[in-house]
C-alpha cells in the first residue's frame, strides 16, 4: 500500500516533507521520501491524500481503565493507535489479546503499582492495584513478578501526600532504587507517580525513566535542570489537573513552561479516566490546547504525542515515527497542524498495524 501526495510530519521533529510518499508492506514501513525520489511498486494499492498531511499513529502515555473494548476501538479510529495504561489490575494476557485486533489500540501496560503498606494508591483512593513492599528485597522481587506476569512498563508511587493534605507512606530510595535496578535489568522502564516536588529528587536518585504527572507545587529552578540533566521524560497530564478542579492547572502550565525552556523531553499523556471526572476519549486535543498553553509549537506537541511517548513506552524501536521500519501506524488529517494543531482532530484515515481501520473519502 502506498500513501501519496501529502505532506509528511514523521514525528522525529524533522521538517515536514511536502509531495511525500509512503510504502507499506504487511504492517511495516518499508519506504519513505518524496515523490520522485521513491519508487512505487506496481502492484500497490495507491491512496492518494494530496493537502492532507501524514503523521505516525499518536500515543496518549497515560491513560487508565482500559480493558474496554469500546475505549481501545474510540481511540484507534481517532487516529490513537497505542494507549500506556499506568495502572490497573495484572491482566497482561488479556491486554497483548486485545492488541491483536486492529480496530483497537494497542495497549502497553503497566499493571499495579509498585508501593508499601498504605501508600498510594490505597491511600487515598481504596485502589487493590497495587502491590505493597517492605524493603528493597521485597521491592525486586515484585517488580521480576510483574515484570515475570507481563507487565510492559513498572509504575512506582512516590507519594508522601503532600496534595492530598495527609501524610502517605511512600516507597523510601533504597526501596526504589532496587525496583528500577530490576525493572532496567529485564530492559523494563520505570515509570514514578510524583505529584509534588519533594517527592522528585527521589525519583531522580532512583534513576526512574518518568514521571507521570508534571508537579503543583512550585519546582526549583535547579530540581527542573536535574530532571533535564539526566534526560528523565515528564509527562504533565494537564488534563488532570484541570478536571480535578483543585486549581492546580495554572502552576502545571507553568511548571511545564519552565520545564521546555530548560530543554526538557516532554511525552503526551492525560491520565484518562485517572479520576472520576469527564476525560477526553480519542485525540487528547484539550491535552494538546494545554501544551501550547504552555508555550510548546505545534511540532514539539506532535513530538510529545508520537516519538516520546513511543520512548516512555519502550517502543520506540517500532513505533512512534513514519520512518522505514517502523509499524505502519499511519494518521492522515486534514489540513496543517503545524498551523492549527485541531488539524489533529479531523482524521480522514487510520492505519494500524499496516490495516486501514478508517478511511473517509481516500478510496
Ligand atoms: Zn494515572
Amino acid at each position: 500500500m502506498v500513501l501519496t501526495g501529502g505532506t509528511l510530519i514523521d514525528g522525529t521533529g524533522a521538517p515536514p516533507l511536502p509531495d511525500a510518499v509512503v510504502v507499506v508492506r504487511g504492517d511495516r514501513i518499508v519506504e519513505v521520501g518524496r515523490a520522485g525520489d521513491v519508487e512505487v511498486p506496481l502492484s500497490a494499492t495507491v491512496i492518494d491524500v494530496h493537502g492532507a498531511t501524514i503523521l505516525p499513529g499518536v500515543i496518549n502515555a497515560h491513560v487508565h481503565s482500559v480493558y474496554r473494548e469500546s475505549s481501545l476501538e474510540a481511540w484507534a479510529h481517532e487516529g490513537v493507535t497505542t494507549v500506556r495504561d499506568l495502572c490497573g489490575p495484572a491482566q497482561y494476557a488479556l491486554v497483548h489479546s486485545l492488541a491483536l485486533n486492529p480496530r483497537l489500540a494497542r495497549v502497553v501496560a503497566s499493571g499495579p503499582f509498585i508501593t508499601v503498606p498504605n501508600g498510594y494508591p490505597i491511600v487515598p483512593w481504596g485502589s487493590t492495584n497495587a502491590v505493597s513492599v517492605s524493603g528493597p528485597e521485597q521491592a525486586r522481587v515484585a517488580a521480576n513478578q510483574l515484570i515475570d506476569q507481563g507487565a510492559d512498563i513498572i509504575k512506582i508511587a512516590l507519594e508522601s501526600g503532600a496534595d492530598f493534605g495527609r501524610p502517605i507512606p511512600t516507597l523510601s530510595l533504597q526501596e526504589a532504587a532496587a525496583v528500577v535496578e530490576a525493572a532496567h535489568g529485564r530492559g523494563i522502564p520505570v515509570s514514578a507517580h510524583v505529584t509534588t516536588s519533594p517527592d522528585l529528587p527521589r525519583a531522580l536518585d532512583a534513576g526512574v525513566d518518568d514521571i507521570a504527572h508534571m508537579v503543583v507545587d512550585y519546582p526549583s529552578s535547579e530540581l527542573l535542570a536535574r530532571v533535564v540533566r539526566q534526560g528523565v521524560v515528564w509527562v504533565p497530564t494537564l488534563e488532570l489537573w484541570r478536571v480535578v478542579g483543585y486549581g492546580h492547572e495554572p502552576r502545571a502550565v507553568s511548571n511545564l513552561r519552565r520545564f521546555v525552556e530548560a530543554g526538557g523531553t516532554v511525552a503526551l499523556g492525560t491520565d484518562f479516566d485517572g479520576y472520576d471526572a469527564p476525560f477526553q476519549l480519542g485525540m487528547p486535543i484539550i491535552e494538546m490546547e494545554l501544551m501550547q498553553q504552555a508555550g510548546m509549537s505545534p511540532m514539539q506537541i506532535i513530538v510529545a504525542a508520537t516519538r516520546n511517548a513511543a520512548l516512555v513506552s519502550n517502543r520506540l524501536g517500532d513505533l512512534g515515527t513514519v520512518e522505514v521500519g517502523k509499524i505502519a501506524d499511519i494518521v492522515v488529517v486534514s489540513g496543517d497542524p503545524l498551523r492549527d494543531i485541531h488539524a489533529l482532530a479531523d482524521v480522514r484515515l487510520v492505519l494500524h498495524s499496516g490495516v486501514v481501520i478508517r478511511s473517509d473519502g481516500f478510496d
